[in-house]
């Protein structure tokens, strides 16, 4: 379970500059969807990334958060650390991903959980992964091909 220090956040502190969040700020501005957990498949010849609804063992398919994120890397060594990562990285996010937009300079859209205080407009909306996809433990590997989605950019 994550706990947040309200006091130890700034108010609006997600109209500032990524690199000016606190850690804590940082955290807190995931919105827990989820995509960033689906694998996703590459296109050789024009590099187009392709969704799948297939997470990675990790997620947890209710909460839509990882189970194991603290030391995820011991269980899941390629998983990216976004704040680690150069530039590139935001391109590999969901376009509703709150980093890639704060990335961009955009805003947090309206359903953004710190902007309506739960997370339920992102899971009614269908944002969030949640009742959208399985487990990469329960798909064999070569069926991923056939499991690309158009539900995500
Ligand atoms: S896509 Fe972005 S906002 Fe959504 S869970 Fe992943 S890191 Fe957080
Ligand atoms: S290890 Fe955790 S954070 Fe990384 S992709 Fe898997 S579920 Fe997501």
């Amino acid at each position: 379970m994550t706990v947040r220090l309200a006091s130890q956040l700034r108010p609006k502190f997600w109209q500032l500059p990524l690199t000016e969040l606190s850690d804590l700020e940082w955290e807190a501005l995931c919105d827990g969807c989820g995509r960033c957990c689906l694998h996703k498949l590459q296109d050789v010849d024009d590099n187009q990334l392709y969704y799948t609804d297939v997470a990675c063992k990790l997620l947890d398919l209710e909460t839509c958060r990882c189970k194991h994120y603290a030391d995820r890397i011991q269980y899941v060594p390629d998983c990216m650390s976004i704040r680690e990562e150069g530039q590139a990285v935001y391109a590999l996010l969901p376009s509703s991903c709150a980093y890639r937009l704060r990335n961009e300079n955009k805003p947090l859209p309206l359903w953004h959980p710190l902007l309506t205080g739960s997370s339920e407009a992102m899971h009614a909306l269908g944002i969030s992964i949640r009742g959208q996809v399985v487990s990469e433990e329960d798909i064999q590997e070569d069926e991923i091909e056939e499991r690309i989605i158009q539900w995500i950019d």
